[in-house]
């Protein structure tokens, strides 16, 4: 069962009658607090101190790969998880909460740190699009559904965090 203090779920908002989500847990993060964007000609190809760059390690201790291309990975701190196991219970009657389950992938759009989605040639786009196609079909879509282990097929929420000068 998810606790509403900590897991990811859903609850009524009665004022303007929307169902929002909610993720406690994501405040867990690590922050490497507010950076001030540096001018485009200041910015280096590779940071060493960078979670996203090819080759470093990330907050969870994973290490990236050797990138060379468009890169994508679960999310280390994922706003929702898919455990079909689980659900939630309001802790009050007046808090109405419903099951948030979900999938959250990261895009690194170039190895390199130093480039925008602007600054990114033709191929590099493409090459963007096409995975985010295929993450799509994969993770989303009825026949990416249909692919999937047996049990595993229930649709799914897909939250992005993009990063594209990471
Ligand atoms: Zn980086």
């Amino acid at each position: 069962m998810i606790d509403v203090s900590s897991g990811a779920h859903r609850r009524y908002d009665a004022l303007n009658r929307k169902w929002v989500l909610v993720s406690p847990h994501r405040t867990q993060r690590p922050w490497n607090g507010q950076e001030e964007p540096q001018p485009h000609g200041n910015r280096l190809p590779y940071d060493p101190k960078c979670y996203l760059c090819p080759g470093n390690v990330r907050a969870s201790g994973e290490r990236n790969p050797a990138y060379s291309q468009t890169h994508v990975f679960a999310n280390d701190f994922p706003a929702l998880t898919y455990d079909p196991q689980n659900g939630v219970t309001a802790p009050h009657p007046l808090l109405a909460v419903q099951t948030a389950r979900g999938i959250c992938r990261v895009m690194c759009f170039s190895p390199r740190h130093d480039l925008s989605l602007g600054d990114i040639d033709i191929a590099g786009l493409l090459q963007v699009i096409d995975l985010w196609t295929e993450q799509y079909e994969r993770h989303h879509s009825r026949r990416g559904r249909k692919e999937a282990p047996a049990g595993n097929r229930a649709p799914l929420s897909t939250r992005w965090e993009v990063r594209c000068r990471k």
